[in-house]
């Protein structure tokens, strides 16, 4: 592998302080590659380049710009095979989702491209002898800073909306994902890009991100992780009145009611909390079962989680790889074992394995915990992994509404009833940017963001473009 440099201003450059920090692979717990440590000097560089590539490209047509879009879409496609191969090395993704990435990334490029050249301004026909007007225009320089879960399509999300839309961008990737970063970088290379429009440097958060959110040249903040980090993001940006998109952390209740269909509602969720080792901020976070249906729901989920097969990222039979790195495997497990202590019952799992090659990776095998009451850390935090929270049963549905509004987060949350009524009830009232019934969507088109402590903005969809834009409203007297 060559050695890993920094994408800055259209070059590959190293960290003048020559310090490097390892990447991991999750899967066996080995180095991979050192990674170059960007200095102030270079955040600064990285920032003064999209700095002076903003007049530029932000003055370009969207058109033009939109065709650029396309040419890096082409590029994701082009740089597949190598991309999923990095996700399944650095990441620990099976190879059906590794598969995926590329094309997400792909997608969500030749999307903003299409989507941006139709943001129109509109004409307010207010004032007598004036033309006023009202239209949308880049907001200037941004961060992005993105977390490792699906470390690619949440650069390429961002990067997506926010460049196709006359903004440039100085990425931090996540550290333990920097290969994937670095990566992206050399997509965007073979796209072509004008040099400075993207720039990426590797760290960090605590350091190069932090210095990221507070730097005086950065306009906005495009920022993904959790709710903790994005308060000190919110700070550290305070001092220039930075704009913020916050996609933050979640809690997310599943209500199940006593006439739900409780194939469906295992089928789904059963599998979908060990996908991506359940390292998804819209998985499960509670589940709230009727108490008339709460036995067959225990008995089939345990059954549905007991037949995951845990294994080789890199093994097709695999479902379930190991978690993402081995600070994030210690903290899933010290939450399970909070649970026990505050009285719930371990129902499966809640160990690592001792089969090859779990036992030298960051696994943890699919678990249960039962009994678990609302003021438990385990029903109020996020946990981020392998592991399904089943509430004390309910009876009542004011209760059970009560109870899943009852916590600082509010990502999404998913209802599961026969009762098309109820459930317009159930969405209503629920305190959540997203609410599912009976299914989970997630596409290009659709805007995803949290309520409360769960963020600010949106990602995806008109409102997720529109947030890396600012409306001018220009009034000319004609008469
Ligand atoms: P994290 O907050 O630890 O890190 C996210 C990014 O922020 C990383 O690049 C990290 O290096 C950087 N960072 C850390 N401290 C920083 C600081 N002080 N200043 C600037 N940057 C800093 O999150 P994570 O552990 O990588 O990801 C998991 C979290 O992300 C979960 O809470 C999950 O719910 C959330 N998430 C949310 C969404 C969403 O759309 N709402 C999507 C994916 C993940």
């Amino acid at each position: 592998m060559p050695e890993p440099k920094l994408w800055i201003d259209g070059k590959w450059v190293k960290s003048q302080s020559g310090k490097t920090f390892p990447t991991f692979n999750p899967t066996t717990g080995e180095v991979i590659a050192q990674i170059p440590l960007a200095g102030q000097k270079e955040i600064d560089m990285a920032v003064a380049a999209a700095r002076k590539a903003y007049p530029a490209w932000s003055q370009m047509l969207a058109r033009e710009r939109s065709m650029y879009m396309m040419k890096v879409a082409a590029s994701f496609r082009k740089n597949a095979a190598e991309i999923s191969r990095l996700e399944t090395l650095e990441h620990g993704s099976i190879l059906s989702l590794a598969e995926h990435v590329p094309m997400v990334a792909a997608e969500q490029f030749e999307w903003a491209a299409g989507r941006a050249e139709s943001l129109m301004g509109d004409l307010i026909p207010t004032l007598k002898d004036t033309l006023t007007y009202l239209k949308r225009e880049p907001v200037g320089t941004c961060a992005i800073i993105t977390p490792w879960n699906h470390a690619i399509i949440m650069m390429a999300v961002k990067l997506a909306q926010a460049l196709a839309t006359g903004n440039t961008c100085v990425l931090k990737p996540p550290s333990v994902n920097s290969l994937l970063g670095l990566k992206l970088a050399e997509v965007m290379e073979q796209a072509e890009l004008p040099p400075g429009v993207l720039n990426v440097v590797t760290g960090p958060g605590s350091t190069v991100g932090n210095a990221l959110a507070g730097h005086p040249g950065v306009d906005l903040v495009g920022f993904t992780g959790s709710s903790e980090t994005g308060k000190e993001i919110m700070a550290a940006g305070a001092k220039t009145m930075k704009r913020m998109i916050m996609e933050l952390g979640g809690k997310n209740p599943v209500i199940v009611l006593k006439d739900a269909d409780i194939d469906a509602a295992v089928n789904h969720h059963a599998p979908r909390q060990c996908d991506n080792a359940g390292q998804h901020c819209s998985g499960a976070g509670r589940f709230y079962v009727h108490q008339k249906v709460y036995d067959e729901f225990l008995q089939k989920y345990i059954a549905a989680s007991k037949k995951v097969i845990v294994g080789d990222p890199a093994d097709k039979k695999t479902f379930m790889g190991p978690l993402a790195n081995r600070e994030h495997r210690d903290r899933v497990k010290a939450y399970i074992e909070t649970g026990v202590e505050e009285g719930a019952t371990l129902a499966l799992g809640g160990k690592r394995s001792t089969i090859s090659p779990m036992n030298k990776g960051f696994y943890i095998m699919p678990t249960v915990i039962t009994g678990v009451k609302q003021h438990m850390k385990v029903a109020r935090e996020e946990i981020f992994g392998p592991v399904s929270i089943i509430m004390e049963p309910f009876t009542g549905e004011e209760e059970v509404i009560a109870l899943a509004n009852d916590n600082s987060y509010g990502l999404c949350a998913t209802v599961w009833t026969k009762d098309i009524a109820k459930a317009v009830q159930f969405t209503n009232r629920l305190h959540a940017g997203t609410v599912n019934v009976n299914t989970q969507v997630l596409t290009n088109d659709l805007p995803w963001g949290g309520f409360k402590e769960s963020g600010i903005g949106k990602e995806g969809g008109e409102a997720g473009m529109l947030d890396y834009t600012q409306q001018k409203m220009v009034c000319i007297k004609i008469g």
